[in-house]
This record gives structure tokens, sequence and C-alpha cells, in this order.
């Protein structure tokens, strides 16, 4: 079996503006140093408090933090066969409003661009933010020149997917058969940082009317990401190869486990856009993390129409620990069974990514 990983990212800290996480985390730790005194700090004075989420900031600083992408995507390598094909997904972070970013996206294309070469086992996405000047001469030149061969959108840092200024790159991926991955989950901690007035104008327009009560700006920024903001995109490129990423998303899998009637779940959402339309296709990254989701994936994949539309991702190295990435390669792999496998991690990538 080739075995494909649909998603993955090896950006560097140098690619992310400083408040990108809070407490000005990225700052400090991406000296060896600070990150010492922060994992000394959550480990001896503060044992008692649920310090899970920033043991997991500590790791994602000191993945980041490495050389090269090169070095951070080895990685992610490691845990796979040796002809394993992986798309991975560049960001461009310099508009979320958190800070200056240290090198060019530019620069960090190129360095991907390079890596992609030298492997010859990447496909590297191009991260359109439709406020960049020039966005679509800059995608343009990443896949022409640098040979990228897909789109990564990512709402949730301050743009609607049906901007209309992605609409030539939209149509340009249409017609070239370049497939495109959506972010699709809810409260991520990679959010717009403006100010909330900011923040719903930004949402105006939203398909989905926007409920502010009792929001923070994070919740607010789950909006832009709103699969039925994508349904739009959808619509207006029906040909266009679309994956919404994360299957609805960790959160909403447990919503729907407990409480399978709740109105507005994106996992119900997302299972009906994938069945309704074509050319649209969701990943289990992420959100897979968790093995107590096991059980729901397998039978939600009994339906054949969701079968041939669920990509493997594991989404390297956003939540990453060791143990994290052999969940992905290994730990599901053994519980679907070779068969149901094949289709994720082969067949249906091969579809999307590559028109086979
Ligand atoms: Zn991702």
């Amino acid at each position: 079996m080739k075995f494909y990983n649909c998603h993955i990212h090896t950006f560097r800290n140098i690619d992310v503006p400083d408040r990108f996480l809070p407490f000005s985390l990225v700052r400090v730790l991406r000296y060896a140093l600070g990150y010492k005194i922060v994992t000394w700090f959550l480990k001896y004075l503060i044992p008692f408090t649920d310090n899970d989420l920033l043991d997991r900031y500590a790791r994602f600083v000191s993945i980041g933090v490495k050389s090269s992408q090169a070095e951070i995507f080895a990685g992610c390598a490691q845990f796979y066969p040796k002809d394993t094909m992986f798309a991975v997904l560049a960001m461009d972070l310099a508009y979320m409003k958190a800070g200056k970013v240290k090198r060019t996206y530019k620069e960090q294309l190129e360095e991907l661009a390079n890596l992609s070469k030298t492997t010859g086992c990447i496909s590297p996405f191009f991260h359109a933010d439709p406020r960049r000047e020039n966005c679509f001469e800059l995608f343009k030149y990443a896949i022409e020149e640098l040979g990228f061969k897909g789109l990564k959108i990512y709402p949730n840092i301050g743009y609607l997917p049906f901007d209309e200024r992605l609409n030539s790159i939209y149509a340009y991926c249409q017609s070239n058969g370049i497939p495109v991955i959506v972010h699709g989950s809810p409260r991520n901690s990679v959010y717009f940082r403006g100010s909330n007035k900011e923040i719903l104008q930004l949402l105006e327009g939203s398909v989905v009317p926007i409920e502010t009560k009792g929001k923070s700006n994070k919740e607010l920024c789950s909006y832009f990401s709103h699969p039925l903001n994508y349904e739009q995109v959808i619509k207006s490129f029906p040909q266009l190869k679309y994956c919404i990423a994360h299957f609805g998303s960790e959160h909403y899998w447990r919503e729907f486990i407990q409480n399978p009637c709740s109105p507005d779940n994106w996992l119900i959402h997302v299972q009906r856009l994938i069945s309704e339309y074509n050319n649209v296709y969701t990943d289990v990254s992420f959100t897979m993390n968790n093995r107590d989701l096991f059980p729901l994936l397998k039978i939600l994949m009994n339906d054949p129409l969701i079968r041939q539309k669920v990509l493997f991702g594991s989404d390297y190295y956003m939540v990453e620990t060791i143990a994290n990435e052999r969940v992905f390669g290994l730990d599901l792999r053994a519980f679907l069974g070779e068969e149901m496998f094949r289709d994720i991690a082969e067949v249906n990538p091969q579809r999307f990514l590559l028109n086979i």
C-alpha cells in the first residue's frame, strides 16, 4: 500500500507572529533557556492545575524552533513507511493581528519548495490570505515556478472563505484540478487577534447568523470557518476539489456522542456536504488523536458515500507528541483494518491529490 498523509505542517517559529500563543510564549520559548524555565515552572510550581494546554504549547514551540522545515518534516516522516506522500500546508500568519512575523511568507514558501524537491515525497500547499497584496500573483508564482500542488484556506485568522478577492485563485484551482484544503474546526487557539468590533465587521456577510451573546473573540472567530460558509464556495465552484479538514472537529464529535440531536453540529454539516457534493471531502486530522472516537469513525464509514470521501491526515505538529503521531500511523490503521484504511490513506487521497 502506498501511504498518503494529506495534512501536516512544517512551518517554523520564524513564520509565526509573537502573540500567536498567549503569554508571549512564542518569544519566551524561542530560546532554549526560556523553554527550560517554562517547562520547569509547569512541572514543579503548578503541578495541580490543568497545565495540559501550556504543555502542548511548549511542545509546539519546541518543534517549531528547529532550524529548518526539513528537520521538522523528518520528525513526522520517521513514523511512516519510506515512500509515503505528505501534503504539507504552509501558513501565512502576517494578517492575524498578533504581531510581526520574523521572515517573509515568500521565504517560507521557497524553503518548503526546496524541501519538496529534495525529498520527492511532498505536495506543498499554498495558504492564501486575501488581505495579502498581490496574493494571486504570489499564488501563481508558487504553483507555476515553485511547484506547489494545492491551496490551503484558514479563515479563523480573520477572513470569510467566499471573500471575493479569492475568486481568481479558486477559478484557477478549479480549471487546473488543484485541490483545496480548508480548516474546519471551531475554538482554535489560532484566531484573529484584533478587537471584538473588528471581528464582527469581518464577519459581515456570513451565511450563518452571528450569535454574540456570551461569546469570546476566539469563539466568534469559529464562524469564519463554519461549514455553511464553505458551502457558498462549493456552490460557486462546483468542480473544485474541496476538503473540509477535521471532519467537524473533536469538539463536535464528542458533542454528537453525548447529544446526537443538538442543533448546528459541524459533524452533521460536513457529513451532509461530503455526501451531497461530488468533489467535497473531509480529513480525520487532529480529530482522531482521540482514540475514543475511532468506533464512531468506523461506523460512519459503513456508508459508502462517506467512505469514499474521507482522507487520512494527522495535522502534525499541531497537537503532536510522539504518541500522537503513532496514534495516526499505527493505531488507527489497526483499528479500521487494512481494507478500510487503504481507502482513506491511498485510494481517496490519490483521487483528491492526483486526480487518479
Ligand atoms: Zn492543520
